[in-house]
């Protein structure tokens, strides 16, 4: 197991000790945030808070070149703007970059990542990679990280969409922690940091719900503790996608907070709330919040843009 003595964050505020939940939302600053980042926000927030849980803010932006300008300012616009209140300071996954390379140091002096030199041409429309490199003992500067995995199962049962499960040799091959461009990805950035900021419980999109294994085989073989998973559905456009950036999906109008609130949490098919200010909506969410009314499936029923 990873030392964490070195590299632990400060969880608790005013030192008061972690409840056994802690929660988060972990926008990636590719856009500004939009509707379904807003279901998102609403439903880890109100969860953690009605399991009595921390929940914090993770801005997971390792991937610089995808970084869309003023998408960070609007993240942090957007906790103000709605009332969240994080519990610890947020953090942002660019400054820590220093402690994923330890992570692959550590990874890598008890033989389970290895550098990799195949391009994408070489791996063409293979998803599943046949572990060329894995045994040629090439120097880790400028490649591709990859780390290995076996032919498990891995299982999990999501508290929304029910039991998951992969093997990740068949069904994916040793995959990418780190890519030759330096960039850290993502599945690498996401397990550190739920580990180190004590998380118990990941609440997020169900577009996330295929990467849960490879984090969880990150985890195992890190020797961190299972979490707690649950994958809202959707919101979806008139075209049948999910709102995203890329699908110009609007930006969230800050003047409408407390509106854009209520909406979230009846696309989330809570009990209604009264139209005040974010943070007593909050509460009164929080209040009623029960996970047995979010619609099943990986998709809202509604439309939104
Ligand atoms: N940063 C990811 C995103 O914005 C979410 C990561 C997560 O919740 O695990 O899609």
């Amino acid at each position: 197991m990873l030392s964490n003595s070195s590299l632990a964050l400060p969880l608790e505020k005013g030192g008061k000790a972690a409840e056994h939940y802690v929660g988060r939302f972990a926008p990636s600053p590719t856009g500004p945030l939009h509707f379904g980042s807003l279901i998102t926000a609403v439903a880890s927030y109100c969860d953690a808070r009605a399991h009595q849980g921390q929940w914090v803010v993770r801005i997971e932006d390792t991937d610089i070149p995808r970084i869309f300008p003023g998408s960070e300012e609007h993240i942090l616009r957007c906790i103000d703007a709605f009332q969240f209140e994080p519990d610890t300071e947020i953090i942002f996954q660019k400054d820590r970059l220093e402690i994923y390379e330890q992570v692959i140091a550590h990874l890598h002096a008890q033989g389970l990542v290895y550098a990799c030199q195949c391009t994408r041409k070489m791996l063409g429309s293979n998803h599943i990679y046949q572990g060329t490199c894995r045994n040629l003992g090439l120097p880790l500067q400028d490649q591709a990280i990859r780390i290995k995995v076996d032919a498990q199962n891995i299982c999990f049962t999501d508290r929304l969409q029910g039991t998951h499960y992969s093997n990740l040799q068949q069904d994916l091959g040793d995959f990418v922690l780190k890519r030759r461009d330096g960039i850290i990805n993502y599945q690498l950035a996401v397990v550190v940091d739920d580990y180190l900021q004590g998380m118990t419980h990941v609440v997020r999109g169900a577009d996330l719900l295929d990467n849960t294994e490879r984090q969880i085989w990150l985890g195992q073989v890190l020797g961190y503790p299972r979490l707690e998973y649950m994958h809202l559905p959707l919101a979806m456009n008139d075209q049948g996608q999910k709102l995203s950036k890329q699908n110009m999906a609007q930006a969230l109008d800050l003047s409408q907070a407390a509106p854009l609130l209520q909406q979230a949490l009846q696309a989330l098919h809570q009990p209604a709330v009264d139209l005040d200010t974010p943070r007593i909506m909050l509460q009164q969410a929080i209040a009623q919040w029960d996970i047995q009314h979010i619609p099943h499936g990986t998709a809202l029923p509604q439309i939104y843009q």
